[in-house]
C-alpha cells in the first residue's frame, strides 16, 4: 500500500464496535430486500471480501403502515425476516467486517401495496399520485406505536447479528416529515419550535439506543441542504439537531440534498460534489461521519479524510461498480478499479423493481443466483484453443476480456473502426457523457495487459474473412445502427420521406443539416441519445426542437433520477421540447405528425434527426450459419439494449461458453418464500 493511502485503512470505533478500514458501504436498495436472502447475502458478502470495512442492507421498514411493495425492502418483521437476515450479517462477518442495517418509516411515503396498511404523517397532508389518497395525522398512540415498532425492529437486528443500527432520518421519509416545518404542523410537543419537531427522532433514536446501544451502534442517516434546500428545515437548524442527537448517535450518515442530488449522476454532478454542505456537520459533534461522493478516486478520499471533516468514504455506486476497490487500493492497483460511471443504472433497476445491474460490473447481484465472482471466473476446458471475438464494442470487449481471464491461450479482438469502444466512442462526445467513457476505458486497459489478448482494429471482418480466420470460437459482437427506414417502436406505419432524415451516427460523424431552418430531433426511445444530440445540435447555433411521442422528455431518465436536471438543462441550453408528437412524415416543406389528442402537428421547413430506435447488425451471423460456421451472437448485434445488458450479455456468454446453450442463459437459482438454510 501506498503510504498517501495508509490513512484509508485505520481502524475507526463507532459506540461498542470498531470498523477496521474507512470504507464504508452505506445503506442502499438492491430488490433483493427480504425477498432474495440468499442473494442478499452473497451480494454484501461480496463487499467485506473486496475490503469495506462497514458494509449494509437496504432499507428495513419497521411497521406494516410503511411498507414497500411493489418495491422491495428488508423488511424486519417476524423470526423469519431475523433469521434470512443473519444470513447477511454471517456473511459480512466471514471478512472481519460490520454489518449495518438501516431501521426505516416512510410516513407519508409509504406505498403499503400489499399491506394495505392507512398511510400516517405528522400531519394530515396530500401526497402526489399514491392511488387518489394522502396521509393522516398520527395520534399520539400513533407515534408511540412507531417508536415502539423501531425498538422491537432494533432488538431483531441486534439479533441477527447486525452490528450497527440506524434510525433513518433522510430522504424525507417520516423522521425528515417530523422535521420540516413544512409538512409538520402540530401543536403538541411533536410541533411548532425546532426541539418539538425534532422529538420524534430524538425519542426514537433514543428508545433504540436503550434497547440495544450497548451492544450495537446507533448510526442515523439525515439530510441537510445542497443545491437543493430540504423544504421547511435549513442547514443551520440541521446541524442545531446534529447537536441535539450528538450524546446518543455514534454514527452520523449524511446526505445532501433530495435523492436526485445526493445520488446525482456524473452528467450533472462530479465525485464529490457533496463535500461543501456534509463538511459542514463536523461545526455540529465530534462523532464519526460518513458522507458519499461517488468516489472512486483514491487521492481524494484520502485527502478528504485528512481534512477531518469527514471519518469514513461512504459509497453505494461504487461499491455495486467494484466490489473490490478498497482491497485494489490496498494493493496499488489502481488500473483495475472498476470506476464508477455515475449512469445510474443500479438505481434505474431498482426503480423499475428489477434486479440490481451495473453497467460496469456485469457479476453484481449474479452472485448467488449465477455463482459469479467480480474477480474470478472458473477456468476453462480446453485452454489450447483460439476465439476470435468481432466487434469491439461493450460486449465483444467484455466477451474477449472473460474469455482470456478464462485461461484461453489466443484471443483476437476484430474491430472495423480505428478505435475500440463501439458506440460508446460516440456516446462519450455527446454533452455531459463523458464519465460513461469509464467503460471503455476500464475494458481498453485491462485488454492491452492480458498476453493472450491481440487487439487488431481498422479490419472490418466479412464471413469469408471469419471461416478463413479458423477460429476455434466465434463471437459476433457486431453491434447495432439506428434504424433509417422511417420504422419506430410505437406504430407500425413506417415515416415517409425517412430517407430525407439524419441519424444519431450521422451526425456524430460530422454530417449537419443546413443551418438556420429549424431541427426536430425525433426522439420515440426516450432515453440519452435524443437529448444529446439535441443539446450538441443547440450548443452549436441551431433551432432545435426535441420532438417525442411520450407524455414527457426522455421518461427513462426519470428512473435515473435525471429527469429534472435533464429537462431544466435542456431548456438552458435552448432546446425546444415538444411532447405526445408521433412523427409521420417528413418533406421538402417540414416535418409532419399528430399529437396524442388526434391533432395534426407541423414543423414547416424543418430538418429531422430520427433517434427512434437501433437495429442489430446480424447479416454476419446469418452469412456464417448458412455456411454451417458455428457463431454466437453478444449484445446489441442479439438485441440492442442498455449498456449493461450488453456488457452483461458478453461476459455470460463467455462464462457459458462450453455450456449447453451459450447463447441462452443457463437457468439461475431462484428464492422462494420460506425458511433461509
Ligand atoms: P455492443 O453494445 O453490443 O458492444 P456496439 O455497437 O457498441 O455493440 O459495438 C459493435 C462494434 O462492432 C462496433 O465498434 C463496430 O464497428 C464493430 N463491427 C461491426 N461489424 C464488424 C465487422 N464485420 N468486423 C469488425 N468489426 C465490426
Amino acid at each position: 500500500m501506498e503510504a498517501r493511502h495508509a490513512i484509508l485503512f485505520e481502524p475507526v470505533r463507532i459506540g461498542p464496535k470498531t470498523l477496521p478500514n474507512r470504507f464504508y458501504q452505506v445503506p442502499h436498495a438492491t430488490g433483493f430486500g427480504a425477498i432474495k436472502p440468499r442473494t442478499q447475502a452473497a451480494f454484501r458478502g461480496m463487499k467485506a471480501e473486496g475490503g469495506w470495512g462497514g458494509v449494509c442492507v437496504e432499507y428495513a421498514p419497521v411497521s406494516t403502515d410503511s411498507e414497500e411493495t411493489p418495491a422491495v425492502a428488508a423488511e424486519i418483521w417476524d423470526d423469519l425476516d431475523v433469521a434470512n437476515l443473519a444470513l447477511t450479517a454471517d456473511a459480512i462477518h466471514a471478512h472481519g467486517s460490520l454489518a449495518g442495517i438501516e431501521l426505516f418509516h416512510g410516513g407519508a411515503f409509504s406505498v403499503n401495496g400489499a399491506s394495505r396498511g392507512t398511510r400516517i404523517a405528522p400531519s394530515a397532508r396530500g401526497v402526489e399520485l399514491i392511488w387518489a389518497s394522502g396521509a393522516r395525522e398520527m395520534s399520539l398512540d400513533d407515534i408511540a406505536r412507531v417508536q415502539a415498532d423501531f425498538v422491537t425492529a432494533a432488538r431483531r437486528a441486534r439479533d441477527a447479528g447486525y452490528d450497527i443500527v440506524y434510525v433513518y432520518g433522510a430522504h424525507g421519509y417520516l423522521l425528515t416529515q417530523f422535521l420540516s416545518s413544512v409538512t409538520n404542523h402540530r401543536t403538541d410537543g411533536y410541533g411548532g419550535s425546532l426541539a418539538n419537531r425534532a422529538r420524534f427522532h430524538l425519542e426514537t433514536v433514543e428508545a433504540v439506543r436503550e434497547a440495544v446501544g450497548d451492544d450495537c451502534a446507533i448510526a442515523t442517516r439525515m439530510c441537510i441542504d445542497g443545491r437543493d434546500s430540504i423544504p421547511g428545515v435549513g442547514i443551520d437548524e440541521m446541524l442545531e439537531v446534529v447537536g441535539m442527537l450528538d450524546p446518543i448517535v455514534d454514527l452520523f450518515d449524511v446526505n445532501v440534498g433530495a435523492w436526485p442530488e445526493d445520488s446525482g449522476t456524473s452528467r450533472y454532478y462530479e465525485e464529490g460534489h457533496q463535500r461543501p454542505w456534509v463538511m459542514r456537520v463536523r461545526e455540529a459533534t465530534d462523532k464519526a461521519i460518513v458522507g458519499v461522493g461517488r468516489y472512486t478516486n483514491p487521492d481524494l478520499m484520502a485527502s478528504i479524510i485528512r481534512t477531518g471533516a469527514v471519518d469514513l468514504i461512504g459509497a453505494a455506486r461504487p461499491a455495486i461498480a467494484d466490489p473490490f476497490l478498497p482491497r485494489k487500493i490496498a494493493d496499488g492497483r489502481y488500473g483495475d478499479i472498476r470506476e464508477c460511471t455515475g449512469s445510474n443504472i443500479c438505481i434505474l433497476k431498482e426503480e423499475t423493481f428489477a434486479h440490481v445491474g451495473c453497467v460496469q460490473n456485469p457479476t453484481a447481484g449474479e452472485e448467488y443466483r449465477r455463482g459469479w465472482h467480480p474477480e474470478d471466473v472458473p477456468p476453462i476446458d480446453r485452454p489450447d484453443r483460439s476465439a476470435l471475438v468481432v466487434g469491439a464494442g461493450p460486449a465483444g470487449m467484455e466477451c474477449a476480456l472473460t474469455l482470456a481471464r478464462r485461461g484461453l491461450a489466443a484471443v483476437h479482438l476484430v474491430e472495423a473502426e480505428a478505435e475500440i469502444g463501439g458506440h460508446l466512442r460516440w456516446t462519450r462526445q455527446l454533452p455531459t457523457l463523458g464519465d460513461w467513457g469509464r467503460i471503455i476505458d476500464w475494458r481498453a486497459i485491462q485488454l492491452a495487459q492480458h498476453p493472450a489478448i491481440e487487439v487488431i482494429t481498422g479490419r472490418r471482418l466479412a464471413a469469408e474473412d471469419i471461416e478463413d480466420y479458423g477460429a476455434d470460437i466465434v463471437v459476433l459482437a457486431t453491434g447495432s445502427h439506428w434504424a433509417a427506414d422511417g420504422s419506430q417502436p410505437a406504430t407500425d406505419e413506417l415515416i415517409a420521406g425517412a430517407e430525407r432524415a439524419l441519424t444519431p451516427e450521422r451526425i456524430m460523424a460530422g454530417e449537419r443539416p443546413e443551418m438556420g431552418a429549424p431541427i426536430a430531433v425525433y426522439d420515440a426511445e426516450g432515453y440519452y441519445v435524443g437529448p444529446g444530440v439535441a443539446e450538441l445540435l443547440a450548443l452549436e447555433g441551431y433551432d432545435v426542437h426535441l420532438v417525442t411521442p411520450h407524455p414527457v422528455i426522455s421518461p427513462i431518465s426519470d428512473a435515473t433520477l435525471e429527469g429534472d436536471f435533464l429537462r431544466r438543462h435542456l431548456h438552458d441550453v435552448g432546446v425546444r421540447m415538444v411532447t405526445g408528437v408521433t412523427i409521420g412524415a417528413v418533406s421538402p416543406g417540414g416535418v409532419a405528425g399528430e399529437t396524442s389528442l388526434g391533432e395534426a402537428w407541423e414543423l414547416p421547413g424543418a430538418s429531422v434527426v430520427l433517434v427512434t430506435h437501433r437495429q442489430s447488425d446480424d447479416a454476419l451471423a446469418r452469412q456464417l450459419r448458412a455456411r454451417g460456421i458455428d457463431v454466437h451472437v453478444v449484445g446489441d448485434a442479439l438485441l440492442p439494449a442498455m449498456v449493461s445488458e450488453a456488457v452483461f450479455d458478453g461476459h455470460r456468454c463467455a462464462r457459458e461458453i462450453d455450456g449447453p446453450h451459450p447463447d441462452f442463459p443457463v437457468a439461475y437459482s431462484r428464492e422462494r418464500p420460506g425458511r433461509a438454510d
